[in-house]
């Protein structure tokens, strides 16, 4: 079987958050299995070709007639194989050769809707002239669910889609003006606008999320963002399918950004850990609980809550680190909590790959009170490394984290009872009560560190999925296209 999976971020390569996890992790485990996946992304500026030497494939494609009603534009195509997975760029420099993926800290960029139309049928065009064969092609994200418009004028137009949808609250939503550019009638525009991920979910052969919780819950007012009602109305067609983690990546086993190795048989490499990121941030290591937060700092991860539950929580047993990139207000609402209580936090604006390990690594607690969470890997990333995840349990938050009782032992976190800045606070308290148990907490991190979310499970649902979508549409035999 051979997928085509379109992503605009992909990690190494680009990456903002889970997506980029997700769009390298689970093509590696499709590969495993046996299946030939070839990954399109765009070729941003930033992208370092030389260190992962990425080549050029062909100098000079152009999108054809059949999209743009005319000579399109032309972009290059570039590639290589890593990992038993073809990693494929579109390169085209008015629209990708940037330094950032949507956009500046100035904001998003401002022809971000011609820039993914574009991205999405160039891949249909550079498929077709690599000679590409595609017996699904995966989408991910609003990015490239207009997909199945551009691939019904292709030689691609009987081959399955299906969409993932890591995050409804990102729709691609632009005035009437783009539907020429994005190939959509009238009737197609959802409340009048250009809504590439509306027209993904109606028209992609299969929709799927990235947790069974957040599956039902889109189906409702408070989390659908307004798509609830097309949602609803793909029945059966809609899959909560839980992320998995490549533990390759995030083992503090193995894990070339922390100054120490540990293990859940052998803890002291955490301790070492903790001590230098404390030392590198200027904060002295008292022995206090570390509560760690990595993050995109916005409403969703909940950090308006975490600014009134932080002010109230502090005291001489608990010290913050921050890391997070996005909105600068809350940057800044935190920056004036760093002043207030010196030595006690931490706070770190940006991307910084290094330093969200040896977060990880460092931290007794991990901070995740998302309002809402289509999977989120934070949490699981955390659990690798023996934090504790203290969790708004929603979406995949509260199919990946338990209560812990210190009585019985059972569970692995601590959850709030509502989205609440008293909530989080409360969790936090149970925390540091079970975190003055010192046996006891000792067991609970070596538990953490043992749970997994491998991609085992939701890589063979994946392809029961694809092989369905396929006996559907073609019977058990014969490829789709010309
Ligand atoms: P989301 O995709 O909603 O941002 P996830 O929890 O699914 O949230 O994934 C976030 C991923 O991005 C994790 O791998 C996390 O470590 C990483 N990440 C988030 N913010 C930063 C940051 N500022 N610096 C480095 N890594 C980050």
């Amino acid at each position: 079987m051979e997928i085509a999976f379109l992503a605009s971020e992909v990690e190494p390569f680009a990456k903002t958050g889970g997506l980029a996890d997700v769009a390298r992790s689970l093509p590696a485990a499709l590969a495993a299995r046996g299946i030939e996946v070839n990954v399109f992304m765009p070729l941003y500026g930033f992208v370092k070709r030389k260190k992962y030497t990425i080549r050029r494939k062909l100098k000079v494609s152009r999108i054809g007639r059949a999209l743009t009603g005319g000579a399109g534009p032309q972009f290059s195509i570039y590639g290589v194989r890593k990992n038993n997975v073809n990693f494929f760029f579109i390169e085209n420099d008015r629209y990708f050769g940037r330094s950032g993926i949507y956009g500046s800290p100035r904001g998003e960029y401002r022809d971000n809707a011609a820039r993914f139309i574009f991205f999405q049928k160039a891949v249909i065009a550079a498929m077709a002239s690599l000679n590409i064969k595609a017996d699904i092609l995966h989408l991910n994200d609003w990015h490239t669910a207009l997909v199945p418009r551009f691939a019904s004028s292709s030689v691609f137009s009987n081959v399955p889609t299906v969409l993932t949808i890591h995050n409804l609250a990102y729709q691609g939503i632009y005035g009437a003006e783009y539907s020429r550019l994005a190939g959509l009638k009238k009737e197609e525009l959802f409340k009048k606008n250009v809504n590439f991920l509306a027209y993904g979910i109606k028209t992609a052969d299969a929709v799927t999320t990235v947790s069974p919780t957040y599956a039902r819950e889109i189906k409702t007012k408070k989390f659908g963002c307004g798509l609830e009602n097309i949602l609803k109305k793909r029945g059966n067609s809609l899959y909560g399918i839980l992320n998995g983690l490549d533990y390759s990546s995030w083992s503090p086993k193995n894990d070339a950004a922390l100054p120490a190795s540990y293990t859940a048989a052998d803890l002291k490499g955490k301790k070492i850990c903790k001590t230098r990121l404390l030392a590198s941030l200027g904060i002295k290591n008292t022995g206090a609980l570390l509560a760690g937060f990595v993050g995109r700092f916005t409403p969703q991860k909940g950090i308006d809550i975490i600014i009134p539950a932080v002010e109230r929580s502090i005291r001489k047993d608990i010290q913050f680190v921050f890391l997070g990139d996005g909105d600068v207000s809350f940057e800044a609402s935190l920056k004036k909590l760093e002043k207030k209580f010196p030595g006690r936090i931490s706070v770190n604006g940006g991307f910084n790959d290094i330093l969200a390990h040896r977060i990880y690594a460092s931290s007794d607690i991990f901070l995740m009170p998302s309002e809402f969470e289509p999977c989120g890997l934070a949490q699981m990333i955390a659990l690798s490394y023996g934090s504790i995840p203290v969790v708004n349990p929603t979406g995949g938050l509260k199919d990946t984290v338990e209560e812990y009782s210190p009585k019985s032992g059972a569970g692995w976190g601590f959850l709030m009872k509502k989205h609440s800045a008293s909530s989080l606070a409360a969790a936090m308290r149970r925390a540091l009560e079970c975190y003055a148990l010192t046996g006891k907490w000792e067991k609970l991190v070596k538990k953490a560190m043992r749970i997994s979310f491998s991609w085992d499970g939701p890589a063979k649902k994946y392809i029961a999925l694809y092989k369905r979508l396929l006996i559907a549409k073609r019977g058990k035999r014969g490829r789709l296209y010309a």
